[in-house]
Parts: structure tokens; C-alpha cells; sequence
């Protein structure tokens, strides 16, 4: 099979059937052998029965529904193990992306050879209380983990299949796709500038946390990419420092106090920052004993990303 579509589908009853009939459309004009992979996330509304209705008159479809809603990273997480198209594409269900992009998308994977193509809205119909956080979670985004992308957050994107089997989300970070991809040695990373539309039907799934708790996901992805698999180089560096700062300064107080006599040291506000410094500098440095010994343990520490293997 040569593609397979990944949409996540909460409470979008009123776009499906039109989503289908635009995708089928594309992809029979294109003669791309492809399935439909609809992940309804919990729905409250008709979305699963607007699915199976879908699916009599098109054997492409399979439908998966969650008891409850776990999120949009669950949704496409469930769908990329189940995708069996060389090349994975992702798009939203309210019809915001557009399926005639699919072709183009298609294209550069298996030909121009990228592991990703991530679509850019550059011209983006979303109220502007979303557009200017969204602009600062790029740049920031871009500039710590090095991709350069201007919307990682686009729901429309293609990859090659190899990149959705291997990488894992959860949580909240679909946002950061690309970066996980990056991290597990994924390099041929583009964007595309493609259509966007205003929704339609229903209302947006996102409110207002999605810029505090997206920052959060960055550090903790960050952090994890980098220090996951040797957590003392951090704690270690980090309590070490605090220490010896701590420690220079009780050592230049006592030395004052037992040669100058100058002052009681415990009057002096350098004293309680020197103390409180080697105290959580000794804390930090046993924070990292205890996260060495914790990824010892960790299941899939010595899980690695095989890209060829020769002599079997
Ligand atoms: N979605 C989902 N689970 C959720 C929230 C959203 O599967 O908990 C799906 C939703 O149905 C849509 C896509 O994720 O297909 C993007 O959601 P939305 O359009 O609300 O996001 P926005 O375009 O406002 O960023
Ligand atoms: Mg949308």
C-alpha cells in the first residue's frame, strides 16, 4: 500500500463525509493505493456512525474509536501502529487542511526521499489569539531544537513510514513531532506551504493552556532527548556548581570572621546564601543518584534506532 491517512477525529460529525468524498476523490485521480484511518477519540456526538457509514461504500476506511477522549497524540499514536502505507500522512478532521495537498506531500517523500514534510500555514485563518502565541512556540521551538520549521504544530503532515514506527508520543506532543523524530536521527526535515481554511462546522478542541503547557513539553522533551540516558552529567554539573559556590563563600566567611573578627558571620546575608547554596547543591547532586539508578532500571534503555544491519 502506498499511503495511509491518519486522522484524528473528535467531535467533527458535520466534515467527515465531505473529508472522504475530497480524499477519494484526490486519491483516485492520483491512482495511490492508500487507506483512511480514522481514530475517533472519544467522540460525544455522531462521528463513529458517520464513520461506519462511510466505510459500505468505501472498503479504504477503518475506523478505530477510544472508550474516552485521551487526546490528539493518543489518536495518532494508535493510528501510526496501525498505518501500513509506505508513506504516513496526518491531517485534521475539520477540513481546515486540505486533501489536495496529498499528491504534493506524497511526492517529496518518496521521491525528493524526506523523512518528513511538515505543512507550514502561511497564510493561517485562525483567530489572532492563537496566531501570536503560536508564532513565539515556533520560534522558540526553532531555536532550541534546531529545525528549522515556522509551524510545527501544522495537523497536516507527511512522513515516511519508517519515522511514525519508530518514534513514540503520548501526552501532549504531537506538537513536537519533528523534534522527537530529530532526536531519534531523523535529519531530512522540510516544510511545504499549504492551504488553510477557516472551520467550518463545529469548534476548535484547544483552548487557552495549550501555549503554558506546550513550553512545558518542550523542557520535558528537551531534557529527556539530552539527559534521559546519563541524568547525573545534569544534576551532577548543576549540584556541583551550587556546592562549590556555596562552599567559597562559608570558606571566605570563616576566614573573615577567625582573622578580621569583624563581624558575626550569622548577621550577614552572604551567610545564609552560602548555606542555602551547598544544601541544595548536595540535594540536586543526590537527585541525580537517584535518576541514574531509576534509568538503570528504565525499561528499553538499551532500545536503539537500527537504520541498516548487514551479516545475519
Ligand atoms: N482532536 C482529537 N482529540 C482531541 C482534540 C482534538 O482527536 O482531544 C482532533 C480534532 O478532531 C481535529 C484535530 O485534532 O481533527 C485538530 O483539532 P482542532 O481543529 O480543534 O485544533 P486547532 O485547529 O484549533 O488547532
Ligand atoms: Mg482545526
Amino acid at each position: 500500500m502506498q499511503l495511509s491517512l491518519v486522522i484524528p477525529v473528535y467531535n467533527e460529525e458535520e466534515s467527515l463525509p465531505e473529508l472522504e468524498s475530497w480524499i477519494r476523490k484526490v486519491a483516485e485521480k492520483e491512482g495511490l493505493s492508500y487507506e483512511i484511518i480514522f481514530v475517533d477519540d472519544g467522540s460525544s456526538d455522531k462521528s463513529w456512525n458517520v464513520i461506519e457509514g462511510l466505510k459500505i461504500n468505501n472498503p479504504n476506511i477503518k475506523g478505530i474509536k477510544f472508550r474516552r477522549n485521551y487526546g490528539k497524540s493518543a489518536a495518532l499514536q494508535k493510528g501510526f501502529t496501525l498505518a501500513r502505507g509506505e508513506v504516513v500522512i496526518t491531517m485534521d478532521a475539520d477540513l481546515q487542511d486540505s486533501p489536495d495537498e496529498i499528491p504534493e506531500l506524497y511526492r517529496m517523500i518518496k521521491t525528493d526521499g524526506f523523512d518528513i514534510v511538515s505543512g507550514w500555514k502561511k497564510k493561517r485563518y485562525d483567530p489572532i489569539s492563537k496566531r501570536w502565541p503560536s508564532k513565539l512556540f515556533n520560534r522558540t521551538t526553532s531555536y532550541i531544537s534546531k529545525i528549522k520549521l515556522h509551524d510545527f504544530n501544522c495537523g497536516l503532515k507527511a512522513y515516511n513510514r519508517n519515522v511514525v514506527k519508530s518514534i513514540e508520543i503520548y501526552g501532549e506532543m504531537h506538537r513536537y513531532i519533528p523534534v522527537i523524530a530529530k532526536w531519534a536521527g531523523f535529519s531530512r526535515i522540510t516544510e511545504k506551504v499549504v492551504q488553510h481554511s477557516p472551520r467550518k462546522y463545529g469548534s476548535s478542541k484547544f483552548g487557552g493552556g495549550r501555549i503554558i503547557k506546550g513550553f512545558l513539553d518542550l523542557i520535558t522533551i528537551t531534557f529527556v532527548s539530552k539527559f534521559g540516558k546519563r541524568p547525573m552529567h545534569f544534576f551532577g554539573v548543576i549540584g556541583t556548581l551550587l556546592f562549590f559556590v556555596g562552599f567559597v563563600i562559608a570558606a571566605y566567611l570563616s576566614y573573615a570572621k577567625f582573622f578580621w573578627l569583624e563581624h558575626k558571620m550569622t548577621e550577614r546575608p552572604l551567610f545564609y546564601l552560602g548555606l542555602l547554596s551547598m544544601v541544595m547543591g548536595t540535594q540536586v547532586f543526590v537527585a541525580g543518584f537517584i535518576a541514574e539508578m531509576v534509568s538503570r532500571n528504565a525499561h528499553g534503555r538499551n532500545d536503539y534506532q537500527i537504520e541498516k544491519e548487514l551479516g545475519h
